[in-house]
C-alpha cells in the first residue's frame, strides 16, 4: 500500500478522466496544467526520492476517481507550484483563470500554516480548514486527496512526525470526508492513521483477517450465489459484491469491547439494483428465505443519514446460521455513498456549483458549522465546538416526522428542540421522548424519537437550561434570549430617560431628534443606531447629558447663531448692595431673587433666608406671599449706573421671523438680551432675558414687543 502510484503516468490521469469529462477544451487544459507543473516542479524531489510531479499527479489521480471536474482536476496539479515553487500567481491566473486560482490559492492558505505544532497554529489551522468549507468546499476535497496521498507515502517521516499527521488527519480531516459523504478517501484516511498511530493493533488486525480471509471468502460467495439465485427467480436484475470491512472500523468495534469473533458484518454483501422499488423488492425476497434480525434492518433509502447516505441494511442468518450484512441500494445511491457531496460536479447558472449548493441545504453538519461561526467566539472556541460537537461522537434522532437529526453525544431535548428551531426552543414547555415524558435534561440516545411540546404563551425559557444544554448552539441562543429581553428593557428605559431630561431642560423633543442630530451623536458615540444609544442609556453605561451635550453644545443653527451674536455671557451683574436699602438695617447683603427678577422701579420686598442674607422679590411674587414674618421693607436707592437681568415671555402666533423681530427690537431701545430660548415644546413662546437700568425702559421695551403683529402678549416671568 505505501508505494502505491509511484509509477503513475499522465497517460493514467488522462484516460480516468476522459471517462467522465469528454469536452477536449478542457482535457486539453488539465494536459496544459500538468506540463506547466512539470516544468515548475522539474529537479525538485520528494523525500521518497520520486520526482516532485508523482505527488500533484496522484492528487489529481485519486480526484479523477470521484469525478472531479477540469477545474479541480487542474487545481490538483497545480496545487504545490505556487506553495513550492515561487510566485506564479498571475501567470497561473492568466494560464488557467480565476477559478483555479482560487482553489489552489485556499488550499495553499490552509497548507501554509501546516504542522508548526503550536497549539495556536493549528487552532488557525482548523479553523481555516472550516470557514473552507464555506468558500468552496472543493478546496476541502482537493485537500482531502492530497492528504490522501501524503499519507500514502507517510513512511518516508519520522516516526513522531507520522503520529502527528495522523493525528491531525483523524482529528479533523476524517470527520470531514465522513461529514460530506466522501467514503472512498475517508476510509483509506482512516486506515493509514491507524496504521501510523497504533500500528500494532493496525497489523494485529490485518493478519487475523489474513487467517481468516479464506474461510470468509469461501462463506461469502457461497452465500452470494444463493441470494443471486433468489433475486434471479424472481426476476430482478443485480449485482452483487463481497465487501471488504475496513481495518478502521472493526478496530472501532474491538475497541467498543467487541472480541473479533463476535463482529458479525464480517461476512458482508453489497447489492446493487437499478431503481429504489427494486430494493425494497430485493429486501422482501431475502427476508423470506433468510431470517433477519429485526433490530439490525434500517431504513437509511426512507431516512437517509445526513451525510446524504441511502441504503437498506439487514443482517440475516445464512448459510450454516453465519450472519451476513447484506446492504441494498441502487447505484446512483451507492455514487453517493462512497462520494457524498462530491457526487455532483455540475455547475448551476450564475456559477455557484451544485455541491455547494448541497452542502449548504441538505449538510446539517454545515449548517451548524455556520452558526457556530456567527456566534461571537474565540477562534479556539469555534475550533473545540466544532470538533466536539459537530464532528465528533454524535447520535442520530428522530422528529415525529421521521426526519434526522445529529447532535453531540449526551444532547438533551433542549439542544434538540434548540436545532429544530429557536422559537421551538423558546416556546419549549416539555418534552415527549419515545411516548414517554421526560425531564428537559433528560440524555438524549440514538434513534429516540422526540416530540418538543411548546406553548405560545409561553414567557420563555429558563436560565437553567443554559446549563443543561449540551450544544453551544443551544446555549447562545438560550443566552441571545436574555439579552434581547434585557435589551428591550433597556431601550425602553433609556428612550424614557432621554425624553425625561429633555423635557426637563425644554428642549422640544421633534426638535432634538432631526437626522442630523442623531447621525452627529451616533459618530461622536460610535455607535450604529439610536436604539444601541438608549440601551446606553438604560443600562446605565452613557450618561444621559452626555447624549445631549452632543447636540446643545454644538448647535450651529439660524437662531443660534443670530442668539450668540446678542447674548453677552461676559456680563456680570453687581452686587446690589448699594441699590437696595432695608429698613432699619445698614450694609446689609442682599440677593435678587431669581424667581421674579426684580429691576429698579419695581415694587419691592426683602425676605431673610437662612444664611444667605436678605433676598429682594417684587411685591407681586407668589413665593413671598405667606411668608409676612420674615419680609422685611426694602427700597431702590437708585443710581442709574448698573443693569439688572429680568425676564418676561413673549406669546406670539406661529412666526418663523419672531425671533429676528424680538432681537430687532432690542436694538432699537436698546436693550441687552442676555438669553432667548423657546419654552414648552413650541416655538410660539419665548423667554427672553434681558438686562436693563429700570422698569421705564423695560415697559417700554414690552410694548414695542406687543406691537410686533405676531405676538398675543408679553408678560415678566415669575418662576
Ligand atoms: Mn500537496
Amino acid at each position: 500500500m505505501t508505494k502505491k502510484n509511484v509509477n503513475l503516468k499522465f497517460e493514467d490521469l488522462i484516460n480516468k478522466v476522459g471517462k467522465y469529462i469528454t469536452n477536449k477544451e478542457d482535457l486539453d487544459l488539465i494536459e496544459k496544467a500538468y506540463h506547466y507543473a512539470y516544468d515548475k516542479h522539474y529537479g525538485q524531489k520528494r523525500l521518497t526520492g520520486d520526482d516532485y510531479i508523482i505527488h500533484p499527479l496522484n492528487v489529481a489521480y485519486i480526484l479523477a476517481e470521484i469525478g472531479a471536474d477540469a477545474t479541480t482536476i487542474e487545481a490538483a496539479l497545480l496545487h504545490d507550484v505556487l506553495e513550492d515553487c515561487g510566485d506564479y500567481s498571475s501567470e497561473v491566473k492568466e494560464l488557467f483563470g480565476m477559478k483555479v486560482y482560487e482553489l489552489i490559492e485556499g488550499l495553499t492558505k490552509i497548507n501554509k500554516l501546516n504542522f508548526s505544532g503550536e497549539n495556536e497554529t493549528m487552532i488557525a489551522n482548523h479553523r481555516k480548514i472550516l470557514v473552507g468549507l464555506s468558500e468552496d468546499v472543493r478546496v476541502i476535497i482537493i485537500k482531502l486527496a492530497d492528504r490522501l496521498h501524503n499519507m500514502r507515502t507517510l513512511w518516508v517521516h519520522t516516526e513522531e512526525k507520522q503520529k502527528k499527521i495522523a493525528k491531525e488527519t483523524l482529528d479533523i480531516l476524517t470527520p470531514i470526508a465522513h461529514r460530506l459523504g466522501i467514503n472512498q478517501i475517508k476510509s483509506e484516511l482512516e486506515d493509514l492513521s491507524l496504521r501510523y498511530l497504533k500500528p500494532d493493533i493496525y497489523f494485529s488486525i490485518v493478519e487475523t483477517l489474513n487467517q481468516t480471509k479464506i474461510e470468509r471468502d469461501n462463506a461469502v460467495i457461497e452465500m452470494q450465489n444463493k441470494v443471486s439465485e433468489l433475486l434471479n427467480e424472481h426476476n430482478i436484475k443485480h449485482e452483487i459484491k463481497g465487501r471488504a470491512k475496513s481495518i478502521y472500523s472493526i478496530y472501532k468495534k474491538l475497541d467498543k469491547g467487541r472480541k473479533f469473533n463476535d463482529i458479525y458484518d464480517l461476512l458482508a454483501l453489497r447489492i446493487f439494483v437499478d431503481t429504489e422499488n427494486l430494493c425494497y423488492q430485493a429486501l422482501g425476497i431475502i427476508h423470506s428465505k433468510f431470517k433477519p434480525i429485526p433490530k439490525r434492518f434500517k431504513d437509511f433509502i426512507a431516512m437517509p443519514k445526513t451525510n446524504m447516505y441511502q441504503s437498506l441494511h439487514t443482517t440475516v442468518f445464512g448459510i450454516d446460521g453465519q450472519l451476513f450484512e447484506i446492504q441494498i441500494r441502487t447505484y446512483e445511491m451507492d455514487k453517493v455513498a462512497e462520494r457524498g457531496i462530491a457526487s455532483h460536479w455540475s455547475y448551476k447558472e450564475g456559477g455557484k456549483s451544485s455541491m455547494q449548493d448541497d452542502m449548504e441545504q441538505k449538510l446539517q453538519f454545515f449548517r451548524s458549522i455556520i452558526e457556530l461561526k456567527n456566534e461571537e467566539e474565540t477562534e479556539e472556541q469555534f475550533v473545540t465546538s466544532v470538533k466536539e460537537e459537530v464532528l465528533k461522537n454524535t447520535i442520530y434522532v428522530f422528529t415525529p416526522k421521521g426526519d434526522v437529526v445529529e447532535l453531540p453525544n449526551k444532547s438533551t431535548p433542549i439542544d434538540f428542540a434548540y436545532r429544530v428551531h429557536s422559537e421551538v426552543g423558546n416556546k419549549m414547555v416539555g418534552a415527549i421522548v419515545n411516548n414517554n415524558i421526560v425531564p428537559l435534561d433528560y440524555e438524549l440516545h440514538d434513534n429516540d424519537i422526540i416530540k418538543i411540546n411548546t406553548n405560545k404563551n409561553s414567557i420563555g425559557p429558563s436560565r437553567e437550561w443554559i446549563n443543561m444544554a449540551k450544544t453551544t448552539q443551544a446555549k447562545n441562543k438560550i443566552k441571545n434570549f436574555f439579552n434581547k429581553v434585557d435589551k428591550e428593557g433597556y431601550l425602553k428605559e433609556g428612550q424614557e430617560a432621554l425624553h425625561k431630561e429633555l423635557r426637563k431642560r425644554k428642549i422640544p423633543i421633534s426638535e432634538f431628534f432631526t437626522n442630523d442630530n442623531i447621525n452627529k451623536i451616533l459618530k461622536e458615540l460610535k455607535y450604529n443606531s439610536i436604539d444601541d444609544v438608549y440601551i446606553k442609556i438604560g443600562s446605565n453605561s452613557l450618561p444621559v447629558n452626555q447624549v445631549i451635550n452632543i447636540i446643545n453644545n454644538t448647535n450651529d443653527t439660524k437662531e443660534e447663531i443670530i442668539l450668540k451674536k446678542v447674548q453677552n455671557p461676559n456680563i456680570k451683574v453687581n452686587n446690589t448692595k448699594n441699590d437696595v436699602e432695608i429698613v432699619g438695617i445698614d450694609d446689609i447683603k442682599t440677593n435678587m431673587a431669581s424667581c421674579c427678577k426684580p429691576v429698579p422701579g419695581d415694587r419691592i420686598v426683602g425676605y431673610i433666608t437662612k444664611g444667605y442674607g436678605i433676598t429682594i422679590h417684587r411685591m407681586v411674587c407668589p413665593n413671598v406671599a405667606d411668608l409676612e414674618d420674615r419680609i422685611i421693607e426694602a427700597k431702590w436707592t437708585y443710581n442709574g449706573v448698573k443693569k439688572y437681568p429680568t425676564a418676561i415671555l413673549v406669546k406670539a402666533i406661529k412666526d418663523k421671523n419672531l425671533l429676528m423681530d424680538i432681537v430687532a427690537k432690542t436694538s432699537s431701545d436698546d436693550i441687552q438680551i442676555q438669553s432667548i430660548k423657546a419654552i414648552n415644546g413650541t416655538d410660539n413662546t419665548y423667554e427672553v432675558v434681558v438686562l436693563v437700568e429700570n422698569k421705564e425702559k423695560l415697559v417700554k421695551f414690552m410694548n414695542s414687543l406687543e406691537n410686533i403683529k405676531s405676538v398675543v402678549s408679553v408678560e415678566r416671568e415669575i418662576l
